[in-house]
């Protein structure tokens, strides 16, 4: 893995490159963007540029990057949730760490993925590393939500801002990696510049098709009868694992479809519809209850 084979956000790519260039590294960084746009990639690669023993290049052959590569070099460390969150313990566990010497590198680094998940409890105690980090110490906190980081926190990390990839980006890596064939606009809208979102819908690919396939032909036929959309969207009942994804998939195919044909106002309508089904489904209201109703509304709101 290097920079070159992580999609988009070439500016940071070049950024990053350029800090380790001259050394105007800082102790703590925060990746804040959506999910699934590779910010931990990009910082597992910085840290592997850091830690590199010849010039900071990750050279990929030196003993820094040959232990990094086999997931073992005791320089660096990546701290996961633990079931929903980030625990104290986790970050008590972290500080014993920071305070021993790095043993490969001159540097020592550590990233906290997914830190919007700390605890209040977490973030306070880390703070402390964060006012009065170890000068070898270089923590990288990776953040969907950064909201939910206090802003004491925020405020002693150096901010790297990384944007969704572009459809363009989108396609040509869907081209190079071989993921779909063909994909349709809407599913490219789906995907929101996340390739961690496209590879969850090539998981389920076969429900998003036919999603995609019965509102296209809910918004183009002219007799929809309440039978027939209850057995075209006999899936929705089935595919209970997946659902806010395909109502939002739902959602998106409508919205698509205003836009290019702003006659279709009752989307709209519909799309609310759909919103409040999301809701209920979310706070566990009865599950066939919520798709009878949506259906029932699909059918009366279809001109
Ligand atoms: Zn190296």
């Amino acid at each position: 893995m290097s920079f070159e084979d992580i999609v988009g956000n070439n500016k940071i790519k070049r950024e990053l490159q350029e800090i380790v260039k001259n050394n105007s590294i800082s102790h703590s960084y925060l990746f804040s963007g959506e999910e699934g746009i590779g910010k931990k990639l990009f910082a597992k690669e910085f840290a592997r540029m850091l830690l590199c023993l010849k010039n900071n290049k990750a050279c990929g052959e030196c003993s820094s990057c040959v232990k990094f590569d086999s997931e073992n070099n005791p320089d660096f460390s990546i701290i996961e949730p633990d079931g929903n969150s980030i625990k104290i313990a986790q970050i008590r566990e972290l500080q014993e760490y920071v305070y021993i010497k790095p043993i490969v590198s001159s540097k020592k680094v550590f990233i906290i993925n997914d830190s919007d998940k700390m605890t209040e409890e977490a973030q306070n105690s880390l703070l402390k590393t964060l006012e009065e980090p170890p000068e070898y110490i270089i923590i990288i906190l990776v953040a969907s939500n950064e909201n939910k980081l206090l802003n004491t926190i925020k405020s002693r990390c150096l901010k790297i801002g990384f944007n969704n990839i572009d459809k363009k980006e989108l396609i040509q890596y869907i081209i190079k990696e071989q993921i779909l064939t063909n994909p349709s606009d809407e599913l490219l809208s789906m995907c929101n510049g996340s390739i961690g979102k496209l590879i969850k819908i090539k998981e389920n690919l076969e429900e998003y098709n036919e999603i995609e396939k019965n509102t296209k032909d809910f918004i183009e036929c002219n007799s929809c009868t309440i039978v027939n959309l209850f057995k075209k969207f006999d899936i929705l009942y089935k595919s209970k694992e997946v659902i806010i994804d395909l109502l939002d998939y739902m959602i998106v195919i409508m919205y698509e479809y205003v836009l290019k044909n702003k006659q279709a106002g009752y989307l709209l309508f519909l799309i609310s519809d759909i919103e409040n089904t999301k809701r209920k489904l979310i706070s566990n209201t009865n599950y066939d209850m919520c798709i009878d109703e949506l259906l029932i509304k699909m059918s009366e709101k279809k001109p």
